[in-house]
């Protein structure tokens, strides 16, 4: 295997076949090189699958890979989170609790 780091994926592309045959990315110094192969794993989190699913637009996959619902990028959800710090006089034992409670 040849890992390549510090690597930016800009799409996915497709053959003739329709079948997906390698990514287009840019190295570190961003010159952009063409990878082929026959099997390309996605794993680039709630923003990053997505961004590479619309930015792989081709003849078979007008809007983008996976999208024939138009719902690729819509509907993306996080959990807030909010956190409020005290310094308080006597002790809490905060850290028996998990960090989301109030403690
Ligand atoms: C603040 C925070 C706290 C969390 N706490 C917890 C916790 O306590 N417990 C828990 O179970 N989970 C937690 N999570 C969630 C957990 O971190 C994620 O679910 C998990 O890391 C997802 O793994 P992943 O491999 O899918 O994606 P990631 O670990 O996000 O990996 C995706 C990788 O893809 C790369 N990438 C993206 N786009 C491209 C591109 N175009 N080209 C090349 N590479 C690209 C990114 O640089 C990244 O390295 C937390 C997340 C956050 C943000």
């Amino acid at each position: 295997m040849t890992l390549k780091t510090h690597c930016r994926v800009r799409e996915i592309t497709v053959g003739a076949n329709g079948m997906v045959d390698g990514v287009v990315y840019y190295d570190a110094d961003g010159v952009e090189h063409r990878q082929t192969a026959h099997v390309v794993v996605l794993a680039c989190n709630g923003i990053g699958t997505p961004r590479l699913l619309l930015n792989s637009t081709s003849k078979h996959f007008p809007d983008g890979l996976a999208n024939r619902s138009g719902l690729v990028g819509k509907h993306l959800m996080f959990h807030p989170y909010a956190m409020i710090l005290g310094v308080f006089d006597e002790p809490l034992d905060g850290y028996k609790v998990p960090p989301a409670a109030a403690s």
